[in-house]
């Protein structure tokens, strides 16, 4: 178990497969609490200045191993974690992140490496104050991701030859994903979020959630 901090801020995560609808709800979340005047730092996966742009290079070139892609992404959040979010956290404010160390286990696992190296590599990570867990078919977030973009070659998980048509290979792959994603859930006490529910309604659910971990802040 990660440790729990005593920041004066309050650390709250969106976790699940891609296109299960996390970026959709956190930034809406993301506007409720400043218009409710907290301060807030939303805080994204694979976004630091210095390692996301060398990750962007090296997903184009689609050579990484499982072992490759999980330290480089290690590496991303290892900075975000000590540049970004850990000073928000001593400066009180609400931070929203959109993914977190479970992406990392989950995606990883998937990919054939051993969770308890996984685990042990973000050990230093506080344990967030809650985590929204978006439960959601791989086949319908197929499908709403495709109606704006196409998949993209890791996302699909075309990097483990599970099969050469990107649907199937993506419909393989998140399973596994979300497989270990609902280990976790039950591991760490996710806050289940029902991702066939509209958006909403989710977004309803969430904010009544979040209100009792935010009192006492601000
Ligand atoms: P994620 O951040 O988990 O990858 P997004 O928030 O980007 O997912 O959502 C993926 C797509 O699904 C977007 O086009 C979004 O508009 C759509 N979407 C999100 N939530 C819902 C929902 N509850 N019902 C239908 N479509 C949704």
């Amino acid at each position: 178990m990660n440790p729990e901090h005593s920041y004066p801020g309050r650390l709250i995560v969106v976790e699940g497969i891609d296109g299960s609808g996390k970026s959709t709800q956190i930034e809406l979340l993301q506007n409720y609490l400043r218009l409710k005047g907290y301060g807030v730092l939303l805080n994204v996966w694979n976004s630091s200045p210095e390692i996301s742009p060398i990750i962007r290079k090296a997903k184009k070139k689609q050579t990484l191993t499982p072992y490759a892609f999980s330290l480089l992404h290690a590496a991303d959040f290892s900075y975000r974690y000590t540049h970004e979010i850990l000073p928000a956290l001593k400066a009180g404010k609400v931070v929203l992140s959109d993914r977190y160390i479970y992406t990392a286990v989950a995606r990883d696992c998937a990919r054939g490496i051993p969770k308890d190296w996984l685990v042990s590599n973000f050990r230093f990570a506080i344990r967030p104050d809650l985590t929204f867990f978006f439960r959601v078919d791989p086949a319908v977030s197929y499908d709403r991701i495709t109606q704006t973009r196409e998949i993209k070659y890791y996302e699909a998980g075309m990097d483990m030859e599970f099969s050469t048509n990107p649907r199937e290979s993506y419909i393989l792959f998140q399973s596994k994903v979300l497989a270990e994603y609902e280990v976790l859930a039950k591991e760490n006490g996710f806050h289940l979020i029902d991702g066939a529910h509209s958006m909403d309604e989710t977004q309803k659910s969430m904010r009544k959630a979040v209100n009792p971990v935010l009192s006492g802040i601000g």
